[in-house]
C-alpha cells in the first residue's frame, strides 16, 4: 500500500470507530474508568447487528440443514479439556520484551509479516521455534535490545471455588470448539444423526492476546461460530472442499462485497502437525488482508486425545460398513466480532448529496444488506405535536413492530431523521403525514412515504401493503 493510501485508509478506520461510538454500535468497555484494552461492549445498533449475524449463521448452517445439530455449551470446564486438547501446553503466542521502554509485542507482528510461518501454531510447537529477523527494533522507541520470544499462554486462568490453589484451577475457554468435542458421545446418542454430521455452537471465547488491536478485529473477550462437521475418514478432503464453498457463499449471502473476500490456502509447513488442510476466509479490512474464519481439516486428533484423557471411547459404529472408528472432522471456525466489523467496514460510504436548503452535503450511509440491518424499518409522525398524526402512526409503527425490527422516532425535522437512520444503515423509512389522515379530501388518505436508504426514492404506499412489501425486498436482498 501507498503511504498515502496508507493514510486514507486508517482515516477511513478513525471515522468507522467515530460512527460506531456516534449511533451506538461498538463503545470501550468500562469507558467511565478510563476503558479496559482488548475489550468492547455492543451498544443498542450493534447489539442487533451482532443478533442478525448469529441468526443468520443459525439458520444457515443448523436450522435449514437436517446434518448439523447445536448445543449450548459452558465457558469454564473441566481443566482436563484443556489438557486434551492441547491447549494448556501449547496455545502460546510467542512474545517479545523491549528491555528499554518495557512495551510487549508478539514476536510475529514485530517482524513486519502477519504471515502465518512465525505464529507457533497449536500442537506444532516443539517443532517450531520463533526467531527474530536480526536487527529488529522496538517501534515504540526503536531500541533493538529485545528479549528473544518465549511462549506466553493465551488461556485466562481462573479458580473454581473459595480457595486459590492449584487444584482449583480452570479456564475461561479459548475456542467453543472442544465443549463440542467433550459432547460428541451424549450429542450422538440423542441427535439420531448418522455420519457425516455436524455440531455447532455460538458462545464467548477468551485469550489473552498480547497485542490486542484493530479495534474489535484482536479482542480478549470475542465470540464465536464453530462447527464441527464430523466425517468417514478417508471423506476429509471432500467435506472440507465443500465448507469452504458454502461458508464463502454465506458471507456474500450478509451482503460482504464478494472482490473484498479472499481466501488464504495454508502451505504443508504452516499446518498443524494433525491437520491435513486449512484454508482461511480473508476479509480485505481498511487495516489491510485479514482473517474472518479458519476451515480446517483436523483429522482424529480432537476426539482421540480426548479418548486418551479421559479413558472414554469417542469411537462411531458405522453399521453400513460394520466398523468401528473414530470420526475425521472438518472445522469452520468463525469470529462474530470480526463478522461485525468486517460488514461495519463494508457498509460504510459517504456521498455528496443537495440538501432541503439546496446545499451539498457529504451524507454518510451505512450500507448493510437488510438482513443483518441493525433496524429494518424506522417509522416517523410528521410532526411530534399533532395527536391525529403520532396517533396513526403509532397505529402503523404496532403494524410493522411484530414483522420487523422497527424503530420509532419523532425528533427533529424529517431530514434530520433520515440522516440518523442512514447512518445506521436502516433500509426503510415510513412517515405519515396530513394526507395520510385524508386531510382536505387527498386521495392519498391511507397512504404512507416509503423512503430507501440507497437511493433516497419515497414512494407513495397504501397502508395494507406495507407489510408484505417490506418482507418481499427483504427475502429479495442481497441473494
Ligand atoms: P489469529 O491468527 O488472527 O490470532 P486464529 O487463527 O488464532 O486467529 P482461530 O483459533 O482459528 O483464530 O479462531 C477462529 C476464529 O475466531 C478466527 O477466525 C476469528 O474470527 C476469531 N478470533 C480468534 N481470535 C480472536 C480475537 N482475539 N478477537 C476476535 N476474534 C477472534
Amino acid at each position: 500500500m501507498s503511504a498515502m493510501a496508507e493514510t486514507k485508509q486508517s482515516g477511513l478506520m478513525e471515522k468507522i470507530v467515530a460512527l460506531c461510538k456516534r449511533r451506538g454500535f461498538i463503545f470501550q468497555s468500562s469507558e467511565i474508568y478510563g476503558g479496559i484494552n482488548g475489550f468492547w461492549d455492543y451498544g443498542p445498533a450493534g447489539a442487533e447487528l451482532k443478533r442478525n449475524i448469529k441468526d443468520a449463521w443459525w439458520n444457515d448452517v443448523v436450522r435449514s440443514r437436517t446434518d448439523v445439530v447445536g448445543i449450548d455449551g459452558t465457558i469454564i470446564t473441566h481443566p482436563r479439556v484443556w489438557e486434551a486438547s492441547g491447549h494448556t501446553t501449547a496455545f502460546t503466542d510467542p512474545m517479545v520484551d523491549c528491555r528499554a521502554c518495557k512495551k510487549r509485542y508478539r514476536a510475529d507482528q514485530l517482524s513486519g509479516e502477519t504471515g502465518k510461518a512465525l505464529v507457533v501454531e497449536m500442537g506444532s510447537a516443539a517443532e517450531k521455534t520463533v526467531k527474530l529477523p536480526k536487527g529488529i527494533a522496538c517501534p515504540a522507541c526503536g531500541s533493538k535490545d529485545l528479549t528473544e520470544p518465549r511462549p506466553f499462554n493465551l488461556m485466562f486462568k481462573t479458580y473454581i471455588g473459595p480457595v486459590e490453589e492449584e487444584s482449583s484451577v480452570s479456564y475461561l475457554r479459548p475456542e467453543t470448539a472442544q465443549i463440542i468435542f467433550a459432547q460428541f458421545q451424549n450429542v450422538l446418542s440423542v441427535s439420531r444423526q448418522k455420519l457425516p454430521f455436524g455440531i455447532a455452537q455460538i458462545g464467548k471465547a477468551f485469550r489473552n492476546e498480547i497485542n490486542p488491536r484493530n479495534f474489535t478485529f484482536r479482542s480478549r473477550e470475542f465470540e464465536q461460530m464453530e462447527l464441527e462437521f464430523f466425517v468417514k475418514p478417508g471423506t476429509d478432503a471432500k467435506w472440507h472442499e465443500y465448507w469452504v464453498k458454502e461458508r464463502l457463499k454465506w458471507y456474500e449471502s450478509i451482503g460482504l462485497p464478494k472482490d473484498k473476500l479472499s481466501v488464504y490456502n495454508y502451505k504443508k509447513d504452516e499446518l498443524a502437525h494433525y491437520a491435513s488442510a486449512c484454508v482461511d476466509v480473508m476479509f480485505e479490512f481498511p487495516f489491510g488482508v485479514q482473517e474472518l474464519e479458519g476451515i480446517a481439516s483436523r483429522g482424529d486428533f480432537d476426539l482421540s486425545q480426548h479418548q486418551k484423557f479421559s479413558g472414554k471411547s469417542m469411537e462411531y459404529f458405522d453399521d453400513e460398513a460394520k466398523e468401528r472408528y473414530i470420526p475425521h472432522v472438518v472445522e469452520p471456525s468463525a469470529g462474530v466480532d470480526r463478522i461485525a466489523l468486517a460488514l461495519l467496514c463494508a457498509a460504510y460510504d459517504e456521498e455528496t448529496v443537495t440538501g432541503e436548503n439546496g446545499k451539498t452535503e457529504t451524507r454518510v450511509v451505512m450500507r448493510f444488506a437488510p438482513r443483518v440491518a441493525p433496524v429494518k424499518v424506522a417509522v416517523f409522525p410528521l410532526l411530534r405535536n399533532k395527536p391525529p398524526l403520532v396517533e396513526k402512526a403509532r397505529e402503523i409503527f404496532k403494524l410493522l413492530q411484530p414483522q420487523f425490527t422497527t424503530e420509532w422516532d419523532d425528533r427533529g425535522n424529517i431530514g434530520k431523521r433520515y440522516r440518523y437512520q442512514d447512518e445506521q444503515g436502516t433500509p426503510w423509512c415510513v412517515t405519515i403525514d396530513f394526507e395520510t389522515l385524508g386531510e382536505k379530501g387527498s386521495e392519498l388518505k391511507d397512504t404512507v412515504t416509503l423512503r430507501d436508504r440507497d437511493t433516497m426514492k419515497q414512494d407513495r404506499v397504501k397502508i395494507d401493503e406495507l407489510v408484505p412489501l417490506i418482507s418481499a425486498k427483504l427475502r429479495n436482498s442481497p441473494r
